[in-house]
């Protein structure tokens, strides 16, 4: 295992001891996007900022989180353009080095000319993502918060919103440094009795003592691995997937719900062979909806790879729309074994009058009669999936697990605790120790960890001047 710092190091201190401790080459970056706007935002940061500052307005003058209106010139002395701009010294910036901002105005020449300007100062143009590096590598945010920031970047739905802001205002931080203080508090008793040990009632009270804060570990990280399926589906977005008989009228239904052709429609069974995906959002949540090849016996080879396709697909899917053709008998009698608990069946073509007589089924109530070529009752279906989507993927207003790797963290927190609560009274050592893992899994969620290569994936994500 790897060695642990001593049980009052905090992670942010802890973070310090393990990154190299060298000057940083000061960076810039365009922030905003690129072409033509009406302002576009250039971001400086490091040691020389402040110098590049009093060289890029011809002044010494450097007032800290103060905006100015100056004016900016290259190292000709050529003017490139008025600006509003800012000083932030630091440790008090976003990156916690010194950072200039310059709000200049969004032409594509001046980009061009301040960009070769900051070059001309000795400067490097950012990598992706590398701001953000810079203000976890100074402690200035956790792991968590730069992925919560990386999300609120990406987000495009207001649950995806909801989520990233919470996480990137320490929602998760919060939560897991409390675990963290009961585990200390354990784990002090727990070092208490070793070292002065009471022969008659070490198993009391340790069961007494430590016991109450691992139950509050146990809880906590019980009750949010329960959000980690709904975090990540929020982030990622979901997989709706039609899937039914040629002629069932699966493509029909897509359109109906999109209110546009998207995918081909005819009476010609085989039709659909491919996997047609369209995006689209419900309650809140992106979804890839998917008509798929209609599912029967063929000998032709296409048709038959868009099948496999088609039920692949459908197994991966986090909701499944059945597509049942009412005028046909044969559709009934294999569906209920693959029919999960959230999935849908559609009993379509209810206009005509060649209508079936439909099973009954107990435990599966998600059941709709529509007709897609009527829009009859496609609200209604787009409901049902709306109520479907909310029940399951519920966030409410705690933070959530959004990724694999918290999940991974967690679970190892709480299989950790838990063996050290079932070792407690036989073998405080060993309690010690399972403790001591649980805190170092909390020091992987923070990031507190040195394996670069997880870093560069999770900041090489960000769009470059973040
Ligand atoms: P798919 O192969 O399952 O995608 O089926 P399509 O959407 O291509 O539809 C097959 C045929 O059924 C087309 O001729 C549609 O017009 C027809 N169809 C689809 N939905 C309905 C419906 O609700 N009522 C009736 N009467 N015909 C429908």
């Amino acid at each position: 295992m790897r060695k642990w710092f001593g049980i009052n190091t905090g992670v942010k201190t802890h973070l310090r001891i393990t990154m190299k401790n060298h000057k940083k080459p000061t960076i810039f970056s365009l922030s905003s996007a690129p072409g033509r706007a009406g302002v576009s935002v250039f971001r400086i940061s490091g040691p020389e900022a402040a110098n590049v500052l009093q060289k890029i307005t011809r002044r010494d003058e450097l007032t800290p989180r103060h905006v100015r209106v100056r004016k900016i010139y290259n190292n000709n002395n050529e003017l490139i353009d008025s600006c509003l701009l800012f000083y932030m010294p630091g440790p008090k910036s976003f990156t916690g080095e010194d950072v200039v901002e310059l709000h200049v105005h969004g032409s594509v020449a001046v980009i061009e000319k301040l960009t070769t300007a900051l070059y001309g100062f000795g400067l490097r143009q950012a990598e992706a993502g590398e701001f953000t590096r810079r203000a976890f590598e100074n402690g200035k945010i956790d792991l968590t918060e730069a992925e919560g920031l990386a999300d609120l970047i990406d987000a495009e739905t207001e649950s995806q919103h909801k989520q990233a802001v919470r996480q990137m205002d320490g929602g998760l931080r919060v939560i897991y440094e409390g675990w963290k203080q009961h585990l200390l508090n354990a784990l002090a008793q727990i070092e208490g009795e070793i070292d002065f040990p009471d022969e008659e009632d070490v198993p009391d009270n340790l069961s007494n003592k430590a016991l109450p804060y691992l139950n509050l570990v146990l809880e906590g990280t019980e009750q949010i691995l329960k959000t980690a399926e709904a975090g990540e589906a929020i982030r990622h977005g979901l997989d709706i997937v039609i899937i039914g008989r040629p002629n069932s009228g699966k493509s029909t239904i897509l359109n109906a719900i999109l209110k546009r052709d998207a995918a081909i429609v005819s009476s010609i069974a085989g039709t659909t062979r491919d996997i047609i995906s369209v995006n689209i959002v419900l309650s809140g949540i992106p979804v890839r909806l998917s008509d798929t090849a209609g599912i029967r016996n063929t000998s032709n080879e296409i048709e038959a790879e868009g099948i496999d396709r088609a039920l692949k697909l459908s197994k991966q899917a986090d909701i499944v729309i059945h597509v049942i053709d009412i005028t046909d008998n044969k559709t009934i009698e294999n569906i209920d074994k693959r029919i999960s608990k959230d999935d849908i069946i559609v009993y379509n073509k209810n206009d005509t009058s060649k209508s079936m007589d439909i099973p009954k089924r107990n435990e599966h109530s998600n059941e709709i009669r529509i007709s897609a070529l009527k829009d009859h009752d496609i609200d209604r279906l787009k409901e049902m999936l709306e109520k479907i989507i909310s029940h399951k993927y519920n966030i409410g207003n705690e933070p959530t697990l959004t990724r694999v790797r918290h999940k991974n963290c967690v679970s190892d927190v709480f299989l950790s605790t838990t063996r050290a609560i079932n070792c407690l009274n036989k073998s405080p050592e060993l309690a010690g120790d399972d403790i001591r893992s649980a805190l170092y899994a909390l020091e992987e969620l923070a990031g507190a960890s040195d394996i670069e290569s997880v870093f560069d994936l999770i900041f090489s994500r960000f769009c470059i001047g973040k």
